[in-house]
């Protein structure tokens, strides 16, 4: 099984010998133009045309009223969660199994992780195990939620649409209003995925978005914030530009504020990559489907987005049966140069979070054992069209 996997991704980048990387870029389209230009204008870093306009295709893209782009992912969630109300010595309720942003941005409030599991089929924070944690351990007291044994308040939810395939967000929506809890969309990973139609990140009172390098589309570094109500839009734009009052020469600030905003420079790049985000979403998807065919043969199960949702397949991923198999399938294919690796560690066995609140954690450990990512680039013949 392991060489007819390793075979067909050199076969599908027509890449007989050469290393193949999990996710790379690419850059076809208006990258250099837009990048020369921003350079040219001598407005290459928080000032400059290329921020507002991401922030304007981002919006008709994803259909939220407001978006603000930031100077990373991580600084958008940790944005996102301030906004949100959560502060020092809260809780936040996320999944184990994630990158370490978004435990990183809870931490830096002040706030700590509460680990709840993941649904099997889309890898993300669970319903049901998140209102089985609600309903156990939490009460509702004067329109906040309270861990009963801690009396800490519970502050936010933070599902995360992992590797692209969206959550079921609309329960998981329904059961944060009843629990009075602001809902933090971590969808750095699904820029371009759908529930039910609508653009993933604008379920919840926030939707934070990540444009790093391994992303579906990348300005190098990047993120961005988009959100439904005004208020919260403008202080995020605020809040990220040093909380500085705009004025042709003063230099008044009202807040303590951050350095958040995202460089012009970046914003060029970006714009020239989500121009071209359908056609890499077009690419991905032939992509998974060809792996799904490959694996219906194969004693392992290929990860495919849920019923409800239309997934960006950003990393495409497998579930072998146990972790020997998954650790041989590993060594496999990275000695033969085709890059693949195993899921994060989870979160709740890093040191930092080791003592963290945790509801039952059955699914994330069995597919943190198990799983593996599969090289997901985008094909350069599928994406380069006419001269621009
Ligand atoms: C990429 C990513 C982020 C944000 O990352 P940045 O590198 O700061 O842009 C946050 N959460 C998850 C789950 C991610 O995969």
């Amino acid at each position: 099984m392991y060489s007819e996997i390793v075979s067909f991704v050199r076969s599908y980048y027509n890449e007989p010998q050469a290393f193949i990387p999990l996710h790379e870029p690419r850059f076809v389209g208006n990258d250099r133009k837009y990048v020369l230009d921003a350079i040219d204008s001598t407005f290459v870093s928080s000032v400059g045309k290329y921020v507002d306009q991401f922030e304007d295709m981002v919006k008709d893209y994803t259909g939220a009223n407001y978006a603000v782009a930031t100077v990373n992912g991580t600084a958008a969630l940790h944005m996102s969660l301030m906004l949100a109300g959560v502060k020092s010595n809260e809780l936040v309720i996320t999944q184990s199994l994630s990158f370490i942003a978004t435990c990183n941005a809870i931490s830096y409030i002040g706030a700590e992780p509460v680990f709840v599991d993941v649904d099997k089929q889309n890898l993300g924070l669970s319903t049901d195990a998140l209102r089985d944690f609600l309903q156990a351990e939490c009460t509702i007291n004067n329109k906040n939620c309270y861990h009963t044994q801690t009396g800490k308040r519970v502050a936010a939810v933070v599902p995360m649409h992992t590797f692209g395939h969206p959550v079921e967000i609309d329960k998981m929506l329904e059961i944060c209003q009843q629990f009075h809890l602001p809902l933090v969309e971590d969808s750095a990973e699904s820029m371009g995925s759908y529930f039910k139609g609508k653009h993933t990140g604008t379920f919840g009172d926030f939707g934070a978005f990540s444009f790093n390098g391994n992303k579906t589309i990348t300005c190098g570094g990047g993120g961005i914030i988009v959100t439904n109500n005004e208020k919260h839009a403008k202080l995020a734009k605020h809040l990220t530009t040093q909380a500085k009052i705009p004025h042709r020469w003063n230099f008044e600030h009202d807040h303590i504020g951050y350095n958040y905003r995202m460089p012009n420079l970046n914003a060029a790049l970006a714009c020239a990559q989500i121009e071209l985000l359908d056609a890499f979403l077009e690419s991905k998807r032939k992509l998974a489907m060809q792996y799904a065919i490959l694996f219906k043969e194969l004693p392992a199960k290929f990860v495919e987005e849920p019923m409800y949702a239309k997934s960006n397949y950003w990393l495409n991923a497998i579930l072998f049966s146990d972790k020997t198999q998954r650790d041989e399938f590993l060594t496999y294919s990275n000695d033969h140069q085709v890059m693949t690796r195993p899921a994060w560690q989870l979160m709740h066995r890093l040191d930092m979070f080791k003592e963290a609140l945790k509801g039952p954690l059955t699914e994330s450990e069995k597919i943190a054992d198990t799983l593996v990512n599969l090289p997901s680039s985008v094909l350069i013949k599928d994406i380069l069209i006419q001269e621009q």
